[in-house]
């Protein structure tokens, strides 16, 4: 830890949560450099959907070295690249029906959002961007401007222009259609909203405390975006990728979204971020939106190899749905036990979390766990939520283990409180 604190800045973040040195990684399990192991209910937020080092990944990222095949492409043609954009086409566009163009932008997600923001204000030729009550998009200018956490707002964080922000579904409450809301700010003139290019939103809020926007929400805010002429940006990059069954979050709700943002799990570990555009929004112009590392090829490998492994068929969007009741059970289990700390058990398939309304509380039980061995996060604009990520084809054994470490966690704390 020494070199870390005398070297490191400041700004270490998860580093401070786990403090140990962490060296080794498969499936669900994590090992640090002195061989203890720890289950991982965290999922790197969203980017081990398929767990740490997946093995087809590793052997064709290995194979692909050792043949010395290029590893930096920038945004040239690459044999890699091909072959991801062959296979994403193949399994996860063309049997939903869907028509994107992909743009593969800088490797993190921030990029993603980013250019999405700048694309929509070209198509559109407007500046303002619609985001939502507890949305996260990203660290970068264009996206800590749709971002709501008050943490991330001071005004160190400098501009934050032509941006409105509209409340998410039940942030006024559960009778309140927020959309309505929307609605009413774009049809009266005097609202002070200027015309939004486009929204941006996530159908599920994994860093906002686990806020699930419901199916007819989702398609309201759809039809809103059409009557208006808005472009429709859906945020993937947390639970997309199978997290909450489907590869795409809001394929239940039967929309199909202007632009869809991706990044974290698609490249199974690797850095890697696509913008998905209808064609009619793919107005860039050529290298108009550059960056050094557009396109990872050992990310095109991992991705390659993961797509045809886990979603030729349904059978991992029907074990989403059955670990998500496991993990259900044991939520609901823990607010029953503890009726005076007013828990809210919120999610969808994999993207599940527990809220409990008292400071620090989730704090402490995530910093328990830890001492048991768990990692798991906190989430929300007061770290109220209890996120529990893990990977979509953890074991059952590892599954049940790490719940049972975050149920004694828990009730720890539970009894230190009420
Ligand atoms: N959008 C969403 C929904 C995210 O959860 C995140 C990361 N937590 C980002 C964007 C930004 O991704 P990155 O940290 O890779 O820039």
């Amino acid at each position: 830890m020494e070199v870390f604190e005398k070297h490191e800045s400041e700004v270490r973040g998860y580093i401070r949560s786990f403090p140990v040195v962490f060296d080794k990684a498969i499936g669900a399990e994590l090992f640090d450099e002195d061989g203890n192991r720890y289950i991982d209910f965290f999922a790197g937020a969203g980017t081990l959907n398929y767990g740490h080092n997946p093995d087809a990944a590793v052997e064709a990222s290995i194979k692909y070295l050792q043949d010395r095949r290029i590893a930096h492409g920038l945004d040239k043609a690459t044999v890699a690249k091909q072959k991801f954009i062959e296979v994403f086409v193949k399994y996860i566009l063309e049997p939903r029906g869907y028509d994107y163009k992909m743009q593969f932008t800088g490797p993190t997600g921030t990029n993603c959002t980013e250019a999405a923001m700048k694309l929509a204000r070209q198509v559109k030729g407007r500046a303002n961007i619609v985001a939502f009550t507890n949305g996260y998009h990203g660290h970068t200018m264009g996206a800590l401007a749709v971002t709501g956490n008050e943490a991330y707002r001071d005004a160190s964080y400098g501009s934050r222009g032509a941006v409105s922000f509209m409340p998410f579904d039940g942030f006024l409450g559960p009778d309140i259609d927020t959309i309505h809301v929307f609605r009413r700010y774009l049809e009266d003139h005097g609202s002070g909203m200027e015309t939004p290019a486009a929204v941006i939103v996530e159908t599920v809020q994994g860093e906002g405390g686990i806020n699930v926007a419901s199916t007819e929400w989702l398609q309201k805010l759809a039809a809103l975006c059409k009557e208006f002429d808005i472009l429709l940006i859906i945020d993937d990059i947390q639970v997309g990728n199978g997290r909450t069954g489907k590869f795409f979050s809001f394929e239940e709700a039967g929309i199909e979204p202007d632009m869809v943002c991706l990044s974290k799990s698609i490249g199974g570990g690797n850095p890697m971020a696509v913008l998905l555009m209808k064609p009619e929004a793919d107005v860039w112009s050529p290298g108009e939106h550059t960056g050094t590392f557009r396109g990872n090829s050992l990310a095109f490998v991992a991705a390659t190899e993961l797509i045809k492994q886990y979603w030729a068929d349904d059978s991992l969007t029907a074990e989403v749905a059955r670990k998500s009741s496991i993990m259900m059970e044991a939520l609901n289990g823990l607010r029953d036990e503890f009726p005076a700390l007013n828990c809210k058990v919120r999610g969808r398939g994999l993207v599940l979390g527990i809220e409990t309304p008292v400071a620090g509380f989730s704090d402490k039980v995530a910093a328990c766990a830890f001492e048991k061995k768990l990692v798991c996060e906190t989430c929300g604009a007061d770290s109220q939520v209890n996120k529990l990520f893990v990977a979509l084809n953890i074991e059952d054994e590892l599954l049940h283990e790490g719940l049972e470490i975050f149920r004694e966690a828990f009730r720890e704390v539970a009894r230190e409180t009420v």
